[in-house]
């Protein structure tokens, strides 16, 4: 407490009680009250004059959903909290009706195509991936005609996916070693797949996940670290402790799905550039500080 001051005592009339409630600054008269500011969209567009794609409705007179207003009793409160049950549940309830039905877009028939797709599509995309593993397993059908190569034979095959030679090695790594210590089987735990040259925890949870349908983490690729960071899932950078956070807030039957519909969002409307927020339905539920339109405030913290 600051020198000189004391505090007093409560009038029994309780009138200093009421004098306490009017903010010192505005009672006497040098502060106005704050109004929140209109949120304004990158470009300097006025929201309340922005049409949407849904059929030119104004968003800001969207009607909200139930769980929406038990959100906005939370920020009411002064205590937004990004990871409110309330909030994750409608999340995923909106990911739900979007992408009901999703599946992993790697093409493979077998647990070790699956794990030499995923292996290739680092800093590649998906549609470059499925491109060249057709004929690629055509070529070498089973995981033991991979372990005869050596990693140069490989390189020719699938070089148009980028860093060629890291691939390989790591593809002819893991067919030698699953042939070797796992009796040509893909292991179906985490701890044994950590074990394949160039598996690490994002490859092995989507072989986990898409193939064997085991639940033992989230798959943290590109998109599921923007999205997540974006709607303010997780606060961190690293993939690992992504993966951590969303372990916490997101139930574990839902894990394998929400990384699907995360990567289908992420190519769809929350692409890395101008996210095509106007037309995404988790917009009124998102915060995120580099949306490109917007109807709620937004946290400049929150993105990618
Ligand atoms: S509103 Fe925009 S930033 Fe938020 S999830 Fe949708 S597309 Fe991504």
């Amino acid at each position: 407490m600051p020198r000189g001051r004391t505090p007093r005592q409560p009038a029994r009339t309780g009138r200093q009680d009421r004098v306490a409630q009017v903010p010192l600054r505005q009672a006497k008269g040098k502060l106005s009250p704050v109004k929140p500011a209109p949120q304004k969209p990158r470009g300097g567009k006025d929201i309340s004059a922005t049409k949407t794609a849904h059929g030119g409705t104004d968003a800001l007179v969207r009607p909200a959903s139930a769980e929406t207003l038990s959100v906005s009793k939370v920020k009411k409160r002064g205590h937004y909290n990004p990871l409110d049950p309330a909030r994750v549940a409608e999340i995923l309830k909106r990911l739900d009706q979007l992408y009901p039905d999703v599946k992993c877009a790697l093409t493979h028939t077998s647990a070790w195509e699956l794990l030499v797709a995923t292996i290739l599509s680092a800093q590649s995309t998906d549609v470059n991936v499925n491109r060249v593993t057709p004929e690629l397993f055509r070529k070498y059908p089973t995981v033991e005609a991979f372990a005869a190569l050596t990693p140069e034979q490989l390189e020719p095959d699938v070089r148009s996916t980028g860093f060629f030679r890291n691939k390989s090695r790591s593809v002819v790594g893991a067919a030698k070693k699953v042939v070797a210590d796992f009796g040509g089987q893909v292991p179906m735990n985490m701890q044994d797949l950590l074990t394949l040259p160039g598996v690490a925890r994002k490859t092995a949870n989507v072989v986990l996940g898409s193939w064997f349908k085991i639940a033992e983490g989230v798959v943290v690729d590109t998109h599921v670290h923007r999205i997540s960071r974006r709607l303010e899932l997780t606060t961190n950078n690293d993939p690992q402790k992504i993966e951590q956070d969303l372990m916490r807030v997101i139930p574990r039957e839902k894990w394998i799905l929400f990384s699907h519909q995360i990567i289908w969002h992420g190519r769809k409307l929350c692409i890395a550039r101008k996210p095509k927020c106007v037309d995404c339905p988790l917009e009124n539920i998102c915060h995120a500080g580099d949306k490109t339109w917007s109807t709620v405030e937004m946290h400049k913290n929150a993105k990618a």
